[in-house]
């Protein structure tokens, strides 16, 4: 599956107002939010922006393995290509790239 512009950019304002509610919901943590607010403030716009650039997702799709044809079922959550996954039938590491 393929993220537009738009979804991304809805994906990430989704993820700024979680991490945000959670930073919020620490201010009720006493003594630990000293530490857990300052953080959650500074970690936010990393998330935000690691979100915003996922273009992909392998969520519900079906790799097979080119060796052996078995169902790769770890697929990393990397926001990069190509994908390095390894069968769990044969072992031999599949190479997974993008067409877009
Ligand atoms: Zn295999």
């Amino acid at each position: 599956m393929y993220f537009s512009r738009e979804v991304r950019l809805k994906r990430a304002l989704k993820t700024a107002l979680i991490c945000l509610g959670i930073t919020t919901l620490c201010v009720c943590i006493p003594g630990a939010h000293f530490l857990l607010v300052p953080t959650g403030i500074l970690l936010t716009p990393f998330v935000v922006l690691k979100t915003y650039r996922v273009t992909t997702s392998l969520v519900g799709a079906s790799v097979r393995c080119a060796a052996c044809g078995g169902e790769l079922t770890r697929l990393s959550s990397q926001e990069r290509y190509p994908l390095y996954e390894t069968c769990i039938t044969c072992g031999r590491e599949n190479r997974i790239v993008s067409h877009s």
